[in-house]
């Protein structure tokens, strides 16, 4: 079992940010995402899009924003558990909690974060009959680990960013590749589509546009992709994994069993620190509603920093938390 002092849901910019403020009150934070990757919405749907209003910065790329962040809590040390979803909360005897994830990781602490963001990142799967009995047998909406597609034959399909960086990506690592995009133009970022059209031109891709995913075939593992073109002709290609790449959707998952207020997807709070109607749970960043709330990531850097002059009394109840500007006292690393 993990053991930390505040377990935080999401890894997304608010999620990260509560970390160092945290860290500055001496409490140790882990953080657990169901994506494969840290930053939230800024990594997973607008990586490359500039952000104009973040206080300090004229204008920042959304990673560059995350990778600032990252280097920002270091110093506190955080340990992360991603890929997994967190589905079930225990509340201990003496009030803290253990928190359970879809792969059955159990984190001991003596308080829960929700930075959960618009929810858990669901994939929007393809229309195809047979896709949910390959699924983890050939099958993967998301790479969460690269290596596990070497010397494979591999299909990915989508138009958008994700299946444009992923193929270029895995095109050094696995044996074959085919992208399939149901229209003849990608939406993806023009460089990464003019890389894909350029790996296609020397034959290291196999890149068919206009074409329908139709079906997925093979025994106890998937084996076939076949898709259609235009004119209705099939094409089969052989396929160790099959990547649908068609973006994701969010939904609050699990968590709204557990006894918060929730208001249209959103957890109510006490804005005084951010508090839930439970005790020792708190909601910050988009997941959270309060009157007059924006979706702004600095607004939940605003709430995570009150939080955590809140949680304070419950991870060290014997102390008198006294406030101190970082200029005054610096970092203090664990
Ligand atoms: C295209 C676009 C442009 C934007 N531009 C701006 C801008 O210019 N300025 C600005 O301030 N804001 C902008 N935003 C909004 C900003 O991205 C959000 O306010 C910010 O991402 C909120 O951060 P967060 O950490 O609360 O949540 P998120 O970034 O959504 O991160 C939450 C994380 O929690 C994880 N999660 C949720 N539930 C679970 C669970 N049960 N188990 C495990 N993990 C879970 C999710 O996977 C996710 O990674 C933009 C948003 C979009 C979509």
């Amino acid at each position: 079992m993990i053991t930390t002092d505040i377990c935080i849901i999401g890894a997304g910019p608010v999620g990260l940010f509560a970390v160092f403020e945290a860290g500055l009150l001496k409490m140790r934070c882990h953080l657990i995402d169901v994506l494969p990757q840290v930053g939230g919405q800024l990594s997973e749907i607008y990586p490359h899009k500039p952000i104009y209003d973040i206080p300090g910065y004229p204008t920042i790329r959304a990673q560059e924003l995350i990778e600032n962040q990252m280097k920002q809590i270091e110093p506190f040390k955080p340990t992360f558990t991603l890929g997994e979803r967190v589905d079930g909360l225990e509340k201990q005897e003496d009030g803290s909690y253990i928190v359970i994830s879809s792969e059955g990781t159990k984190i001991y602490c003596q308080v829960v974060v929700i930075a959960g963001g618009l929810g858990c990142f669901e994939p929007r799967k393809p229309e195809i009959v047979n896709l949910a009995k390959y699924e983890r047998k050939g099958i993967d909406y998301m790479v969460k680990n690269p290596e596990s597609y070497r010397d494979k034959k591999i299909v990915i399909a989508g138009g958008g960013d994700s299946a444009l960086d992923w193929t270029i990506y895995l095109t050094d690592i696995a044996k074959e590749i085919t992208l399939i995009h149901r229209s003849d133009s990608f939406r993806g970022a023009p460089d990464s589509a003019d890389k894909v059209y350029e790996l296609a031109q020397k034959g290291r891709i196999n890149l068919l546009l206009s074409h329908n995913l139709a079906d997925v075939h093979g025994a106890e593992n998937l084996s076939h992709v076949i898709a259609t073109n235009k004119l209705k002709e099939e094409v089969k290609m052989e396929a160790d994994y099959f990547i649908p790449l068609f973006g994701l959707t969010p939904k609050l998952g699990p968590i709204a069993e557990w006894g918060l207020n929730i208001d249209k997807n959103a957890i109510e709070v006490n804005t005084m620190d951010y508090s839930t109607n439970v005790e020792r749970i708190y909601a910050i960043g988009d997941i959270n509603t309060y009157a007059g709330k924006l979706k702004l990531i600095l607004c939940g850097y605003h709430e995570a920093a009150l939080m955590a002059q809140s949680a304070f009394k419950y991870v060290y109840p014997d102390q008198k938390l006294s406030f101190k500007y970082t200029t005054v006292n610096g970092i203090n690393t664990f």
